[in-house]
Formats: C-alpha cells, sequence, structure tokens
C-alpha cells in the first residue's frame, strides 16, 4: 500500500507539473506578443488627429478629393472638409499623399496574434476570421476594449459540418436539432457569424437557415456538396466562398462558359449575394507545383510554425506527389486558376458583387500581404482600379450589417484609414506597405509595422499554437 501511495503522489506531482509547464507555455507566448498591447500613457494611444495636406479616395464614388483636412475623434472620423478648424488637436500633415479605407480581407485563418500584426503591415485593417475558436473570441474582446493593436475584427464560430468525417475540425452534426443548438451556442458565445461547411445535408442545412435566422446571425457559406448549390442563394447566406466550388460543385470540374454563366445568372438574380473568390489560395497550389523549395522560402517564415509543419508540408506533398504520379496535373491546375479569373470576371459584368477573401493562414497562403496579390488576380480578371479597391473596402463593409461602419472615408465612419504616395486608382500596388496605417484613429508608422513584421517572423510558438488549437477541440467536442 505505501508503495501504491508513493506512486500516486508522484503520478499527480507530474500531471502538476505537466499542467504548469503548458500554463507557463501560454504566458510566455501571450507575452512576446505585448509589442501589440496599447498602453493608455504613450502617445501611440492617441486616436484623435487632424489629417491636413492629404489626398482622398474616399470609396463611396469613383472620385480623388484633391487637398482636403480630415478631423479625426476618438477613432471616428467626425469631419472632411477643405479647411477644419479645431484646437488641442494632434495636426498630422499628410504631404499631398493620399487616403485610403484601410482593406479588408474577408476571408482568413488567424492562428496567433502575431498574425494581427502582419495584416496591419500589410495595410489589412479588419479580418473576417471564418473558423472560430475560443481563441478568437479572446482577441475579439481585446480589439473592441482597445487593448491592443488589430485590425477590427470578426469571426464565425466553428464551421458547421455533416455527419461523414472530414478532418479533425469536424463537428459531425447528425440531426437538424444538433444544428439549432450549436447556433444558439454560438450567438451566446459572441461569434459574429456562422460558417457552414462540407456535408450539410438538406435537413441539417434548412434547420441552420431557419435558427440563424431567429438568432440573426449572417451566415458565410463554403458550399455543401449535399444540397444543390442554388440553395446557397438564400439571403441569410451574404456570402458564399471560393471559385472553385463553382468548379467543384455545379459545373462538376467541366470548365463549360456556357454552363459557367447559368450558374452565374442565378447568383446575380440573388441580389443579396456576395462571392468572395479567394484566387490567391487555389492559385497557391499551382506555386507549390511551380516551387518544390517553396517551403523552405525567406516568405514562408511569416505562417504560423505549426501550420507551417502541418498543414503547409500535408498541403505540399499532396500535390508534389500529384505532379509525380501524373504531371498533367500542373496544366490542368493552372486551366482552372484561369477558369476562376473567368468566373471573377463574369460575376462583376452580372453585377454580383465581389469580395475580397484570400484564405490567409493556410498552406502556403500568407497572412497579410496575400490581399495584394489576391487584388492583382481581380486586375487580371479585367476590373479596373476602383473596382478592384471596392472588393477590399465597401463591397466588403456592405456585406455584413455589423461591418457597415467600415470601408469608405465618410463622417461617422471608423477611421481605419492608409496613407499611401501614389494614387492607388492609378497603381494599385502603391497599396502595399502603407506609410501610415491609422486602425481605430490610431497612427502607426512605418517603423512600427516593419517591426511587426520582424516579430512574426520566424516565431517559436509551435507548442502554445498546438495547446490553443487542443483548446478548441475540447470546448467544441
Ligand atoms: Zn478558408
Amino acid at each position: 500500500m505505501k508503495i501504491l501511495k508513493q506512486i500516486l503522489k508522484i503520478v499527480f506531482a507530474l500531471i502538476a507539473l505537466l499542467v504548469l509547464s503548458l500554463l507557463i507555455i501560454v504566458w510566455v507566448d501571450a507575452s512576446r506578443t505585448n509589442y501589440l498591447d496599447i498602453n493608455k500613457n504613450e502617445p501611440i494611444s492617441n486616436n484623435s488627429y487632424l489629417i491636413s495636406n492629404v489626398n482622398i479616395i474616399p470609396m463611396n464614388k469613383d472620385t480623388v478629393l484633391l487637398d482636403k483636412m480630415v478631423y479625426i475623434k476618438d477613432g471616428v472620423i467626425e469631419k472632411l472638409a477643405d479647411t477644419i478648424k479645431v484646437n488641442g488637436v494632434q495636426i498630422f500633415n499628410g504631404e499631398s499623399k493620399y487616403l485610403t479605407p484601410g482593406l479588408i480581407d474577408m476571408h482568413v485563418h488567424v492562428w496567433d496574434r502575431y498574425e494581427l500584426g502582419l495584416y496591419l503591415s500589410n495595410g489589412v485593417t479588419a479580418v473576417r476570421n471564418l473558423w472560430g475558436m475560443p481563441m478568437h473570441l479572446r482577441i475579439k474582446e481585446d480589439v473592441i476594449e482597445e487593448n491592443i493593436f488589430s485590425p477590427s475584427f470578426f469571426t464565425t464560430g466553428p464551421k458547421l459540418t455533416g455527419s461523414e468525417f472530414i478532418g479533425d475540425d469536424n463537428l459531425n452534426l447528425t440531426n437538424p436539432r444538433e444544428a439549432k443548438e450549436k447556433i444558439i451556442e454560438y450567438k451566446e458565445s459572441s461569434y459574429d457569424f456562422i460558417k457552414t461547411y462540407y456535408g450539410l445535408d438538406k435537413a441539417i442545412f434548412d434547420a441552420v437557415i431557419e435558427q440563424a435566422k431567429i438568432s440573426e446571425m449572417d451566415i458565410v457559406a463554403h458550399p455543401s456538396q449535399k444540397v444543390p448549390f442554388s440553395y446557397h442563394l438564400h439571403s441569410q447566406i451574404k456570402s458564399i466562398e471560393h471559385a472553385e466550388e463553382i468548379v467543384q460543385q455545379p459545373l462538376q470540374f467541366d470548365l463549360d462558359q456556357r454552363k459557367l454563366q447559368s450558374i452565374i445568372d442565378s447568383i446575380s438574380k440573388s441580389k443579396h449575394t456576395n462571392y468572395c473568390p479567394t484566387i490567391t489560395v487555389f492559385n497557391n497550389i499551382y506555386q507549390m507545383m511551380m516551387n518544390d523549395s517553396i517551403l523552405d522560402s525567406d516568405s514562408l517564415k511569416y505562417m504560423n510554425p505549426l501550420i507551417k509543419m502541418d498543414d503547409s508540408k500535408r498541403q505540399f506533398d499532396r500535390w508534389f506527389n500529384a505532379k509525380q504520379n501524373d504531371p498533367k496535373t500542373v496544366d490542368r491546375i493552372k486551366s482552372q486558376h484561369d477558369f476562376h479569373l473567368t468566373i471573377v470576371k463574369k460575376l462583376h459584368k452580372a453585377g454580383v458583387p465581389i469580395i475580397c477573401g484570400t484564405d490567409g493562414g493556410i498552406g502556403v497562403t500568407l497572412p497579410g500581404s496575400s490581399i495584394h496579390k489576391e487584388l492583382a488576380f481581380y486586375k487580371e480578371a479585367g476590373l479596373s482600379n476602383y473596382e478592384i479597391l471596392k472588393t477590399a473596402t465597401v463591397n466588403a463593409s456592405r456585406t455584413h450589417e455589423i461591418m457597415n461602419q467600415l470601408g469608405t472615408i465618410e463622417e461617422g465612419k471608423v477611421a481605419n484609414l492608409l496613407v499611401v504616395d501614389e494614387n492607388p486608382l492609378d497603381n494599385l500596388s502603391s497599396l502595399r506597405k502603407p506609410t501610415y496605417v491609422f486602425v481605430n484613429g490610431r497612427k502607426l508608422n512605418r517603423e512600427t509595422l516593419d517591426s511587426f513584421d520582424e516579430k512574426a517572423k520566424n516565431r517559436k510558438n509551435l507548442i502554445a499554437t498546438a495547446l490553443r488549437y487542443l483548446e478548441n477541440l475540447i470546448v467544441e467536442k
């Protein structure tokens, strides 16, 4: 008995030690991103400015307002005019540069707080996170309470999936009641939107729509293959994700322009549906196949280390093997990518609002900088610079009521703004690495933004990320 007691003691001590070390790992990781903390006593926390001598791209119409002044009061655009007189406010000379609304990435997967800095550095001042976990609710709370520098943060709940197994993020909803309970639970937890995913059959799908309506939650749909594509044109669904889902589902990989047109027509008839094509993440399959050492490239150092070790590697191996087994795969993927550009072109022509999303954070799709790739693809698809900038500003902000305060430079809107050297309507690449980023009226200069990049590079938070992911699996099951 005495020996047994001793063994139990040792076991308990070991468990306690393990839990303690895990807590320390999470705590250390949290303290490493404290460079994003807003210290209310420091000048950087000031959120009232008078911007003078600046050219405004307001994005509520296709125009440039030359040589204006902007008064930002407590993080909100209070006034735009030729001259504004206010006392006791810090003046920022715009030096004839251009002021645009901050960019919005409508499809991201955030794994840690370092990524928040990466988004800001690349001019992204709002994100819609599409795979919600408890850690995202904590980020959201810190953003709302203005504790940290971060893009405005919106998140869906965990993905709603059907009964068949699709991976460890699977919820295995087997009946309509379970689906409704999840939505009520997500609403109570203060997730912003519902994300539907693969495998929802008609009964569950209908229940999701019914409950989302009652709970007043917008749905973001990764189309389910178990119901017709047309089901996703319901008014409760505010955006449909991924151009490739049109190819995979209604077109069954038949890259036929005529068939495509009839699908586009049906989308455009449902006036409430926005489309988020995420061209970048699919194109990255092609990029992976074209570059055998992509995982060792410098840019991949900005990926979360757990994702890089697991998801990026798995995706790379999958397409590397596919290429080895059938060299034609490369051409097939490239043709499908080109077809996605046709989809964007046709959607735009049919009047469907396109919203810019990247799938940043997974595979080899970098958080932050990917938005500039995505915008460049819309250019290739034939959109004008103004129409392209709309996808990442006003189109995005109009998608959900809770985002309406973003996306344009108008009185009453949130002061999420970029200061860039050149007119982005002439040259979109001027949006890369803005000279200044205003987020909630707080001004970050290039030096600070570059330091956010530097801190995120080669970060060593693999175990902390795994623990947060584990938390999600425990909470959700
Ligand atoms: Zn995604």
